[in-house]
């Protein structure tokens, strides 16, 4: 099927935006080929520049977790734009999305909106850097928390071993005091705090990784980290942009929570679903902690559109809809089905397939294992996986444009959404 109005606007764009788009991943240069241009979306369906039909699953890569255009989220947000877009000053909206979030996540009593998961990070980070004095912050490996310059920094270095920065720009004297250690790794968690204990502000971490397709955080684990933030005066940070309101209602807190008595982490960030597809983001934890904030406290934040009335219409509507009874068991069932299924094709196939999920985020893995770090994620199919995104792109099966991204259903994707995604599979795996 022809590609040209996709290749001649990606052409058009690479003129005038850096590779052609404002996000690097949606360039496709990690699988190749030509980044499909959206044109419009409903329901489970994105439709590119040349009218073809895609099944989503990225969903904005995480919040459309209702589908693309849900009336209620249209209604609310027709309904608030047409108030006023920003005002600069506070609203009930803002309060209620506050209201929410903290009656919905056991560990937070106060909440600060931004407007996107990089700040939320970047802020959660310095909160924790003036609550408890000290430099130093703890991330792991294939992490990513956003593009603050502190939290740009390569892995693979090992135990102790100050970071380098990833990213051209960032000088080494602002990551000096990130430490990267291995997800996973007790032993290495062990002795960071035993070398470093009391210059620790912070560890964060993804508690499922989904930067890194999707890795979970094993339990003793995350309750070693629990254990030594605790015992050292040190911050535990949970990153749930991505999890949040997506692997279940509570976030993944709620599901170490269940296996980890009294689990809670000390600060929490946000995204993706709380925005319902608008820019919006967010940061929480305890009042004590979040009172340290101005114009209560020494820390400063601020953001001109932070709260902003539409994109809090957005996420109000969105979990107004998710917190019905039964949404994640349906949720969790559907994508269930797609990843049981892509590990069923992959068997039938002959080709070492491996899948997970939780809630409505699923990974995918082209090797025998599922991965426990980010090693072992690299050492992963990543020619299988290219040749696999493809042949599902060309059947209108839309996945992530690279083997380091988790994928999202939708409430919107049907039985028959999920049936065709797999058929479409097992053609792809035949392929080779
Ligand atoms: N944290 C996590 C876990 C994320 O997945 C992302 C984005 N994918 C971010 C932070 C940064 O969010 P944003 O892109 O909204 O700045």
């Amino acid at each position: 099927m022809s590609n040209d109005r996709n290749a001649e606007l990606f052409e058009r764009a690479q003129r005038v935006i850096p590779g052609g788009v404002n996000s690097p991943v949606r360039a496709f240069r990690a699988v190749g080929g030509t980044p499909r241009f959206i044109a419009r979306a409903q329901g489970p369906y994105m439709f590119d520049a040349e009218g073809r039909r895609y099944i989503d699953y990225i969903g904005s890569w995480g919040p459309m977790i209702l589908g693309h255009g849900h009336p209620a989220v249209l209604e609310a947000v027709q309904r608030a734009a047409t108030e006023g877009f920003s005002f600069g000053a506070p609203t009930e909206r803002e309060i209620e999305l506050a209201e929410e979030i903290a009656s919905l996540v056991p560990s937070i009593e106060q909440v600060r909106l931004v407007s996107s998961g990089t700040e939320a990070a970047m802020s959660a980070i310095r909160l924790a850097r003036g609550a408890t004095g000290r430099p130093m912050l703890v991330k792991f490996e294939g992490c990513y928390h956003g593009h603050a310059d502190a939290l740009l920094v390569k892995g693979g270095s090992g135990m102790a071993t100050f970071g380098h920065p990833t990213s051209a720009g960032v000088p080494p004297e602002v990551v000096q005091h990130t430490l990267v250690l291995e997800y996973n790794n007790v032993e290495q968690i062990e002795e960071a705090f035993r070398l470093h204990g009391a210059q620790i502000a912070c560890v964060i971490l993804e508690p499922i990784a989904g930067n890194m397709n999707f890795v979970r955080a094993q339990v003793p684990f995350v309750k070693r980290l629990r254990e030594l933030c605790t015992q050292h005066g040190a911050l535990l940070a949970f990153d749930e942009v991505m999890t949040g309101f997506r692997v279940a209602l509570g976030g993944a807190q709620s599901l170490y929570a269940q296996l980890i008595p009294g689990f809670a982490p000390d600060i929490s960030v946000f995204g993706k679903v709380i925005g319902g597809g608008m820019p919006l983001a967010a940061f929480g934890a305890s009042r004590a902690v979040m009172g340290l904030l101005a114009p209560l406290g020494p820390v400063y934040q601020a953001g001109t559109l932070s709260g902003n009335p539409v994109a809090t219409a957005c996420g109000l509507a969105t979990l107004h809809e998710i917190r019905r009874p039964g949404f994640f068991e349906a949720l969790a069932s559907r994508t269930r089905t797609l990843a049981d299924g892509l590990a069923a094709a992959g068997r039938d196939a002959g080709v070492p397939l491996v899948t997970d999920c939780e809630g409505g985020m699923f990974g995918f893995f082209f090797g025998s294992e599922l991965p426990q770090h980010y090693n072992a994620v690299l050492a992963t199919d990543k020619e299988r996986f290219n040749r696999f995104f493809h042949a599902m792109l060309d059947r209108g099966v839309y996945l992530a444009p690279a083997l380091y991204e988790a994928g999202f259903v939708s409430a919107a994707h049907t039985a028959e959404d999920i049936d065709a995604t797999l058929l479409a599979a097992r053609a792809a795996l035949a392929c080779g």
